[in-house]
């Protein structure tokens, strides 16, 4: 700035505080009200973001998975001491589970390293395992109330149209731009609020596609003239279709075969068990399911097995009561797979 005659200065930063005091004013009028909006409590903020990630708020909120999760892990110390298989139940249909784990680390190392006490700094935040920096500047942001460089996929858009910036968000030097510039324009006066009010103005009117221009509350500061060509994106990676072929089989005292899952992505889970096609084509097929993982289409089918085809189990699979199907953490799909044929679940 120091080359800027003290007019300009006098007028950029006029401009700043205008809007912020725009953007603060809307938000305060029609800001939505979460209930991770209604704490300060760094750890369910933590757990609110980590939820968020990858998972859409209708779900997190609407399915009560967050509400759930603090009612049965309330405190740091909690979550630290859960058992896999507890914590695996408790993330149940959020999916990517390496989340649920990775955030107990996050709290085992706050109880180890800072006593259980969230550290403030944006540098001791970044130290801590599963903390990267959008989840530190989340902190510092809702928690403690700072000015941070708080830039998610909502204030990136809205920051790459209201600079007319045509450069590719999904780059490393853009990335660390973006952080930079969100924290110059926010207002150090309600940091909290600003950071929230970014996030919910590219929720709900800086909207992907076309946005809402004419509500917006900031448009007399935006620069774009072509907001549906903004953010530039890295073009998207192709999915892949892919079948899995899994069976349902139940023994005389009504038991169902399942497998304990101890690959990387779901450690821990039960599904049922997997088989080749060939193993699969003399049996009754019986249903379908679909679902999608990172950049993979999957389809599910399932057939019919009984439990002499089944004597000679693999390595993970057991027999298991279908009393205790209901406590037993497993993976959304095949949690809807079972749920459809086991009429008294
Ligand atoms: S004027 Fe339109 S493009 Fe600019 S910030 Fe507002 S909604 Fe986004």
């Amino acid at each position: 700035m120091g080359f800027l005659k003290p007019k300009f200065q006098k007028s950029a930063i006029t401009a700043k505080e205008n809007f912020r005091a725009s953007l603060g004013a809307w938000f305060s009028s029609e800001g939505k009200d979460f209930p991770w909006r209604n704490t300060r409590d760094p750890y369910a903020i933590l757990v609110s973001e980590v939820m968020l990630q990858q998972t859409q708020i209708a779900t997190v909120l609407g399915k009560g998975y967050y509400v759930r999760f603090l009612e049965k892990f309330p405190d740091i110390r909690s979550l630290a001491n859960a058992e896999d298989e507890s914590l695996l139940k408790a993330w149940e249909g959020l999916g990517y589970y390496r989340r649920a784990r990775m955030i107990r680390e996050t709290a085992r190392a706050i109880l180890e390293i800072h006593g259980g006490v969230f550290p403030e700094k944006e540098a001791e935040l970044l130290e801590l395992p599963g903390i990267g920096h959008y989840t530190a500047a989340a902190l510092r942001a809702f928690a403690f109330d700072r000015v941070s460089g708080l830039v998610d996929g909502n204030v990136s858009r809205v920051l790459s149209r209201l600079m007319d910036d045509y450069r590719c968000v999904d780059a490393t030097i853009t990335m660390r731009a973006q952080r930079l510039r969100a924290e110059k324009l926010c207002d150090p006066e309600h940091p909290r609020r600003h950071h929230y009010a970014m996030m919910e103005l590219g929720q709900t009117i800086c909207r992907p596609g076309i946005p809402h221009c004419e509500i917006c509350p900031v448009s007399g500061f935006c620069k774009t003239r072509t907001p549906e060509k903004l953010p530039v994106k890295k073009p998207r990676t192709k999915t892949t279709e892919v079948s899995e072929y899994a069976i349902w089989a139940r023994d005389d005292a009504g038991r169902v075969l399942l497998h304990h899952e101890s690959g990387n992505r779901r450690n821990g889970l039960w599904k049922l068990p997997l088989r080749t096609p060939e193993q699969c084509s003399p049996l009754k097929h019986v249903t379908n399911e679909t679902y999608a993982i990172t950049r993979y289409k999957v389809r599910l089918a399932i057939y019919l097995s009984d439990p002499e085809r089944e004597s000679d189990m693999q390595s993970g699979d057991q027999w298991i009561a279908a009393g205790r199907l209901h406590d037993m953490p497993m993976a959304a799909p095949f949690r809807r797979v079972v749920e459809r044929l086991l009429p008294d679940f």
